[in-house]
């Protein structure tokens, strides 16, 4: 490999329960409105015809617990808790058996998101990354490996702010299940080792100010928190 004049970006992972090593984080997915409940709140129509997907950039990974400065550009800075898949095998057009056999950790997870700058693009159909693709807005709490998760679907997923409950569903209410993200997303990338998903957010969504505090959970699967600190 040649020199790098510039020193090499770092690679962000996550914490994972009990392995003593992080999983380092190569591509963040996300999946668009996957709550019913929530697509409603956005004023959208759920399409069961297939999902959709944005990104985030690795370096949008920040731990849970951290505390982030109220970020910039936007004055409509919103939560979403969500469900977080960790792949683990490299699958391609994967069927369902095989995209389920390839989540190595699921967690909590938060896909912070600039909702002005996001409904925005969405209204003028341009890509929503500067909704939803900026620094710091991907936190993640460490991942607990699937073969310590029985079944996904009974479990409650919620958010506080400042201990207020915002948002209480389960994952049961995931339109796209586990395996079959999986397994669409597999249609589209060569998925492996240190791709993330998080897989969409219940109803409930809002907005966060300086001094709040954010707690999310699933059960079984951990908690998630994060400090909004003033604007830089
Ligand atoms: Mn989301």
């Amino acid at each position: 490999m040649s020199d790098l004049l510039f020193d090499a970006p770092k690679t962000h992972s996550i914490p994972v329960e009990g392995a003593g090593a992080d999983y380092p984080v190569h591509r963040i997915f996300c999946v668009g409105r996957n709550y019913a409940a929530h697509a409603k709140e956005m004023g959208v129509e759920v399409d069961r015809e297939a999902p959709f997907y944005f990104t985030k950039t690795p370096s949008a990974t920040t731990p849970s617990g951290a505390e982030i400065p109220y970020p910039p550009g936007t004055e409509n800075y919103h939560y979403e808790m969500e469900l977080v898949l960790a792949i683990g095998k490299p699958v391609f057009r994967a069927d369902l058996k095989t995209a389920a056999e390839a989540i190595f950790a699921y967690g909590c997870g938060l896909d912070m998101t600039r909702r002005d700058l996001q409904l925005v693009a969405r209204e003028k159909g341009r890509p929503w990354d500067l909704g939803k693709d900026f620094e710091q807005s991907g936190v993640f709490a460490p991942l607990i490996k699937a073969e310590h998760v029985s079944e996904i679907g009974p479990q409650r997923i919620f958010l506080e702010v400042n201990g207020a409950v915002k948002q209480d569903a389960h994952l049961s209410d995931l339109i796209w299940k586990v395996d079959e993200i999986v397994s669409d997303l597999s249609k589209f990338y060569h998925l492996g080792p240190g791709d993330v998903i998080m897989t969409g957010t219940p109803a409930g969504v809002g907005p966060v100010s300086a001094g709040d505090k954010i707690i999310g959970g699933i059960d079984g699967l951990g908690m998630v928190s994060l400090s909004i600190t003033a604007a830089e």
